[in-house]
C-alpha cells in the first residue's frame, strides 16, 4: 500500500522540476525529474533552466548526483551547462556522472572546452545503450532504445529486494540475545548462541521484501520495449505531448497522446501512471487528463514542483 510513514517509509521522493514539451511555459520548465533516494540525487533529464528549478525545489547542488539524460533533443540538456556551471561556482566536489546516449560525451566535452568556467569535480560521462546502465548496492538503472529517434531512451530505476522483516518474538523464543546476535541475523548470517545452538537468519526473518521499481519514457511513441520495461513498475512516468484528437501529429512527431501512454501502463501493470512533457498549447491539460483516465484510472498529470512519495512496499 502507498500510505504515508515515517523514516524508512519516506526515503523515496519524486520532484516533477520541468513538465513542458519542447518549449517552456510561465507555468512548465522543461524536462527534469529529480528523483531523492536517501542521500542521493537521481534527475532524469536536464532541461533548459532545470538549476532554477533545483533551486526552487530545494534539492541542492552537492549530494551525491546521478545525471540520465533520455535523448539529445534540447529541451532535455541544455540546462546541463547552466548546472554545471552553478555547481562549480558553488565549489562542489563530489564527482558528478552523467549517462545519455551517444553524443552525450561530445556535449559535455564542448561545454567545458568552449565556456569559460573551471568545474571544480570530476565529471564521468557514458555513453549507454540498451541493458544494465549502472549497478549500486541497493539498486540498479535499466535503459531500452525508445521509439523518438535514434538513440532515444526510457530508463528504469529498480531496487534491489530488501531483506525480510526481523522477527523480534522469535529471537527473543530462540534465545538470541538482543545485541550484535541480532544484527548478524538481519543481515543474513548465521549465528552461534553461548549455548552452542546455530540460529539461521532465515528463522527470524520473513521473506525478502521487493524494492520500488519508476520508469521514465523519456519522449516516445507507444512502445513494446517501453511495455516490457515498465513491467509491473509502482510508477510510471510517461509523455504526454498532445492530446488524442492530435494522434497523428503526436505520431509524426515521435510523442504520444494520453491514451497511448496509458495503454502502455495497462499493458504493463504498473501501479500509477504520471503524465508529463506537456505541450505549450495546453493552458489548462486537464483534458489529457480526463483522456488518459478512461483507459487507466490511476493517472495523475504532473505539474511543475509535484512531489510524490513512494513508500516502500510492505508486502
Ligand atoms: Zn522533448
Ligand atoms: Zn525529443
Amino acid at each position: 500500500m502507498f500510505m504515508g510513514g515515517s523514516g524508512e517509509l519516506t526515503d523515496l521522493n519524486v520532484i516533477f522540476l520541468g513538465t513542458g514539451g519542447s518549449i517552456p511555459t510561465p507555468k512548465r520548465g522543461l524536462s527534469a525529474i529529480a528523483i531523492r533516494r536517501k542521500n542521493e540525487l537521481l534527475l532524469f533529464d536536464c532541461g533548459e533552466g532545470t538549476q532554477r528549478q533545483m533551486i526552487q525545489a530545494g534539492v541542492g547542488f552537492h549530494r551525491k548526483t546521478k545525471i540520465f539524460v533520455t535523448h539529445m533533443h534540447g529541451d532535455h540538456v541544455l540546462g546541463l551547462p547552466g548546472l554545471l556551471q552553478t555547481m562549480s561556482l558553488l565549489d562542489r566536489t563530489k564527482k558528478l556522472e552523467i549517462y545519455g546516449p551517444q553524443g552525450i560525451k561530445a556535449f559535455v566535452e564542448a561545454i567545458s572546452q568552449t565556456v569559460r568556467f573551471t568545474l571544480t569535480f570530476p565529471v564521468q560521462v557514458s555513453e549507454v545503450e540498451a541493458g544494465l546502465v549502472c549497478e549500486e548496492k541497493e539498486y540498479e538503472v535499466y535503459a531500452t532504445q525508445s521509439d523518438h529517434m535514434d538513440h532515444s531512451l526510457a530508463y528504469a530505476l529498480i531496487e534491489k529486494p530488501r531483506p525480510g522483516r526481523f522477527n523480534i518474538e522469535k529471537a527473543k523464543e530462540l534465545g538470541v540475545p538482543e545485541g550484535p546476535l541480532w544484527s548478524k541475523l538481519q543481515g543474513g548470517s548465521s549465528v552461534k548462541l553461548p549455548s552452542g545452538r546455530i540460529v539461521k537468519s532465515e528463522m527470524v526473518l520473513g521473506h525478502p521484501r521487493p524494492g520500488r521499481k519508476i520508469v521514465y519514457s523519456g519522449d516516445t511513441r507507444q512502445s513494446e520495449n517501453l511495455v516490457k520495461l515498465a513491467e509491473n513498475a509502482d510508477m510510471l512516468i510517461h509523455e504526454a505531448t498532445f492530446d488524442d484528437e492530435l494522434m497523428e501529429r503526436a505520431m509524426e512527431d515521435g510523442h504520444s497522446t494520453p491514451s497511448m501512454a496509458a495503454e502502455t501502463a495497462k499493458k504493463a501493470g504498473v501501479k500509477r501512471l504520471v503524465l508529463t512533457h506537456i505541450s505549450a498549447r495546453y493552458k489548462d491539460a486537464g483534458l489529457l487528463l480526463e483522456q488518459a483516465r478512461k483507459v487507466f484510472v490511476n493517472t495523475e498529470l504532473a505539474e511543475d514542483f509535484l512531489r510524490l512519495e513512494l513508500p516502500l512496499s510492505e508486502a
